[in-house]
């Protein structure tokens, strides 16, 4: 049995200016707790949602962007609304093909659950994480196997 909702689903920013829809299953589901996430978010990690861009959508206004530099040099568009602030996507450098989408942006988010969690090196020390969360100290290279627990997590 599927963990996943019938898709299409839809979610959008704090104040409604922006809306999406997301047509297909995330391609994995990730915390990540390096300090620019703990910066980005005020708070302890964020969630990232990896989607096909090509299953994602903005069907009402616009967003802002602004371009973070990661420790690697790479600019990474940040997408926002420029009302409320609330940060819907992400560009990731590695991929023109995937979007990241903030999955606490869904309208309904009880079926996102992490699989992984990235930079645990710097994860808050009370942070507790599912025995079966796949772990990486910091970013990993290869995200197959994200994409792999996220499959098999999915199927139940
Ligand atoms: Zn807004
Ligand atoms: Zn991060």
């Amino acid at each position: 049995m599927s963990r996943l909702p019938a898709f299409p689903v839809t979610g959008g920013c704090a104040c409604g200016a922006v809306r999406y829809v997301l047509k297909g299953s995330p391609l994995g589901v990730y915390s990540c707790h390096c300090t620019e996430c703990q910066s980005l978010t005020g708070s302890a990690f964020s969630l990232a949602m990896s989607v096909l861009r090509s299953d994602f959508e903005i069907t009402k206004g616009e967003l802002a962007i602004w371009l973070r530099t990661a420790d690697s040099g790479a600019q990474i568009p940040q997408r926002f609304c420029p009302t409320c602030g609330v940060r819907v996507f992400t560009e990731p450098p590695g991929g023109p093909q995937s979007v990241t989408v903030r999955p606490g942006t869904l309208d309904e988010t009880s079926w996102v659950r992490p699989v992984a969690a990235f930079w645990t090196k710097s994860a808050q020390a009370w942070t507790a994480l599912p025995a079966d969360t796949l772990t990486y100290e910091t970013q990993p290279t290869d995200f197959a196997p994200v994409m792999k627990a996220w499959r098999d997590w999915t199927r139940g």
